[in-house]
């Protein structure tokens, strides 16, 4: 082979060999469906929701969790940030994940049934509900928790139409493509009562969130998230 040749080919081998040392790895499944689904919703404009949100919150947390909360809808603070359960409520949810559970927000996932704010915070209207749903629908088969846990009567009934109210349906266990369910009542609502009422409903959800983490810890997966 001609010098001039040679020196050409071995030029090309290591600026191939240096895309090759420098190229990242291909991402874990789920981190890349997240991130698929997520890039399909970027200016989504399918439903009325996008009229006067901000943000599109699309959902935080740890891709591969063994629990993920499901709440209903973005509120002022979440639009404003881009992530869902930061305000005043998420805050709870935060303490009752570390006193509860002995686990912080990042070894959960968190998501929403719709993913821009409802104006007034207003409950999302059933036809809102039906278009971003199936989103919600591939974020849960990205993740593929090991449970799953519905904050609220909104998250409760977007999954399941026919249940009676939060109320009567709370730590009831059900199921979702196989997953099981456990609904309990939304932190903002917690947030709304004091007293030995408040008390009392507290206490349901703290029994809630260990039924839920009951079927994390089942599975045997619950080691490497749990602090
Ligand atoms: S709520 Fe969901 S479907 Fe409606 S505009 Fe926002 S992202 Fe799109």
């Amino acid at each position: 082979m001609p010098a001039d040749l040679r020196e050409q080919r071995l030029a090309r081998l290591r600026l191939l060999r240096s895309f090759t040392s420098f190229a990242a790895p291909a991402p874990r499944p789920e981190v890349a469906a997240l991130a698929a689904i997520e890039a399909e919703l970027d200016g989504c404009t399918r439903c009325r929701l996008s009229e006067k949100r901000q943000t599109i919150v699309f959902g935080v947390g740890r891709p591969d969790a063994d629990l993920m909360f499901i709440g209903e809808g973005p509120g002022a603070e979440e639009d404003r940030r881009g992530e869902p359960f930061v305000g005043r409520a998420g805050k709870l949810l935060d303490r009752l994940l570390d006193d509860v559970l002995g686990i912080r927000r990042d070894a959960v996932y968190i998501a929403n049934i719709v993913k821009c704010r409802p104006p007034g915070n207003r409950n999302p209207q059933a036809d809102e509900v039906a278009t971003c749903l199936p989103f919600l629908e591939r974020q849960i088969a990205a993740v593929q928790p090991k449970a799953l846990c519905l904050l609220g009567g909104v998250a409760l009934t977007a999954l399941f139409p026919d249940v009676r109210g939060i109320g009567a349906e709370r730590g009831n266990v059900r199921t979702f493509a196989g997953t099981p369910v456990v609904p309990t009542y939304h932190p903002a609502y917690l947030l709304r009562l004091s007293g030995a009422g408040g008390e009392r409903q507290r206490a349901r959800v703290a029994d809630d969130l260990r039924l839920a983490w009951k079927f994390v810890e089942e599975t045997g997966a619950a080691a490497p998230t749990r602090r």
